[in-house]
């Protein structure tokens, strides 16, 4: 049975399509089956990241009713299934945000985890992605516009039956940890379960198109988003390691140091 969870923000460019992207191709990488959706459906770009902008098939055509949702899934880094959506406007306008509760039971079966890029704003395209999630995360920056935007979508989501899972705090700064989480949570009145620091690699791995959990899964942002995942799985960072593909070789060279012992 899948677990919807929809990333949202209110204001743009708080970090959801990078946190959708890593978060997802974390989850895929602890055994999870997930799959990652943009459901920014005006200013789609997380094919766009992944290096999948050329698709036949995208979220455009299945909210059009011209295509099964199954037709429009795509294998993403690090084994996480993709449905991208179109970039034209012509996609955009033949779109109906309303199919997407349909549509997604057919995924219902087949998936751990469904991870929802939502649109910023609060227009209708905004709406359908927060009230079909499961529950809603709230990727906020550790300024005032951002929270303000934040607590609009958190009533919102609260109003269209969806449920607050809690905030994470994208491109957080050493001096910003300490004063804006309890700020936060107070303003918000919504749990933070993940801090995610300032990272410059994160730009690096996008201009790269590959998550940053693959390309430096050692840097200070990889781990905060594994750890969150980890958390969301119901899994302990370290458990997950011993999960991941990525920790095969040090695994096997565990295995041969104990046979040595
Ligand atoms: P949204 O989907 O909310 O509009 P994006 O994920 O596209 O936001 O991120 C907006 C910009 O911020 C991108 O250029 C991205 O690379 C950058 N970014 C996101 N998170 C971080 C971070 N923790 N550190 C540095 N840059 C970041
Ligand atoms: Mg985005």
């Amino acid at each position: 049975m899948v677990r919807v969870f929809t990333l949202a923000s209110g204001k743009g460019g708080t970090g959801k399509t990078t946190v959708t992207i890593n978060l997802g191709t974390s989850l895929a990488q602890f055994g999870k089956k997930t799959c990652i959706m943009d459901a920014d459906i005006g200013m789609a770009n997380l094919g766009l990241s992944l290096g999948l902008e050329n698709v036949p098939v995208t979220l455009h055509e299945v909210l059009s009713g011209t295509a099964s949702i199954k037709d429009a899934i795509y294998e993403g880094p690090g084994g996480v299934q993709v449905i991208p959506c179109g970039i034209s406007l012509q996609g955009f306008q033949q779109s109906d945000p309303e199919l997407l509760k349909e549509v997604l039971k057919e995924l219902t079966d087949s998936l751990d985890y469904l991870l929802i890029d939502a649109p910023a704003g609060i227009s209708r395209d905004g709406v359908v992605p927060l009230a079909v999630a499961d529950e809603v995360i709230l990727v906020v920056n550790p300024e005032l516009s951002a929270i303000v935007d934040a607590m609009k979508t958190k009533i919102l989501a609260e109003v269209v039956g969806g449920q607050v899972r809690g905030a994470i705090i994208n491109r957080a700064t050493p001096e910003s940890i300490a004063t804006v989480t309890q700020k936060m949570e107070k303003v918000l009145g919504t749990r933070v379960i993940g801090i995610i620091p300032e990272d410059q690699n994160i730009r690096k791995a996008a201009s790269a198109k590959v998550p940053i959990v693959l390309k430096y899964p050692a840097s200070d942002s990889s781990v905060a988003i594994k750890k969150l995942a980890a958390g969301l799985a119901g899994l302990t960072y370290e458990q997950k390691e011993m999960d991941s593909k990525d920790s095969f070789v040090d695994r096997f060279t565990k295995v041969i140091f104990r046979g040595r012992k």
